[in-house]
């Protein structure tokens, strides 16, 4: 495919780098300073790895090009994600906050485990990110906490500090920031005498280019709508 990087940080220079072994080819990579380079180019694919406030362009410029839009930038407002919903109405979009395959199952498996333990079971969710991260807590800690309360039963209690009180219904959530981690997530079930912590280790962010390319596989062809990496690894149950 022909496909536009959206990003010239860490992430869309791994993605440049390595569009060619996977069989794309790379019509430009963009950010706030030279979108302007955009305005007449064609493309198949836009993946966008950069910043919320390039959001809006980036979803004219797809609309225009009526082509797929695979978005990884984490931080989006409510407002930001209805626009996102808006374009997939138009193309085909997959949004991720987080394109690891791994993330993924153990999203799954929260989604599978939550509903047998929570009775009896106080849930945590930790999350660790380098010391250049901007957003807390981590998109992915965000889509975990909807997988383990989708219907919002719980208080969501962020980084508890002073005199907080007994716990109550609710779900603490922790960030930690430092040095180079490229991701860490952990969800916590605290029982009376009994604990199960879930880990996923990224040890570097090319899980994410790895994921991004094969999601962009799986939408060649696809139908305007909205798509996810639950709907990626649908099969798994
Ligand atoms: P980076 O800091 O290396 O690069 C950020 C990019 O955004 C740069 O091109 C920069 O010019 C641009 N940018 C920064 N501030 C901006 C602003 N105010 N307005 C417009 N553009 C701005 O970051 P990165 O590690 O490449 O990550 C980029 C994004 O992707 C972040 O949102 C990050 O959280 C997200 N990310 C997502 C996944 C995933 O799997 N979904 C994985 C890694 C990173």
């Amino acid at each position: 495919m022909r496909v536009m990087i959206v990003g010239k940080g860490k992430m869309g220079t791994r993605l440049a780098a390595s569009a060619a072994e996977k069989g794309h080819a790379i019509v430009a990579t963009v950010d706030r300073f030279n979108r302007e380079a955009i305005g007449s180019l064609a493309c198949d694919a836009v993946i966008d790895f950069s910043h919320p406030d390039n959001l809006a362009w980036v979803c004219d410029y797809v609309e225009q090009q009526c082509c797929i839009y695979l978005c990884g930038t984490t931080g989006l407002t409510q407002e930001q994600m209805e626009r996102l919903k808006e374009t997939a109405h138009t193309c085909p979009v997959f949004y991720s906050a987080n394109f690891s395959y791994g993330v993924a199952v153990l999203t799954k498996l929260v989604e599978w485990l939550t509903p047998l333990l929570e009775t009896d079971f106080d849930i945590e969710v930790v999350e660790a990110h380098h010391n250049q991260k901007q957003d807390a807590p981590s998109g992915t800690a965000k889509m975990l906490l909807e997988a383990i309360d989708p219907t919002h039963q719980y208080a969501r209690v962020h980084q508890r500090d002073g005199f907080v009180g007994k716990r109550g219904r609710e779900i603490g959530i922790h960030s930690i920031r430092g040095g180079t981690v490229a991701g860490e997530h952990s969800v916590l079930y605290l029982g009376d005498e009994e604990a199960i912590r879930l880990t996923h280790t990224a040890s570097s962010r090319q899980i994410f280019v790895n994921g991004a390319w094969k999601a962009l596989a799986f939408m060649e062809g696809k139908k305007p709508g909205f798509y996810t990496m639950q709907d990626m690894i649908g099969g798994i149950r």
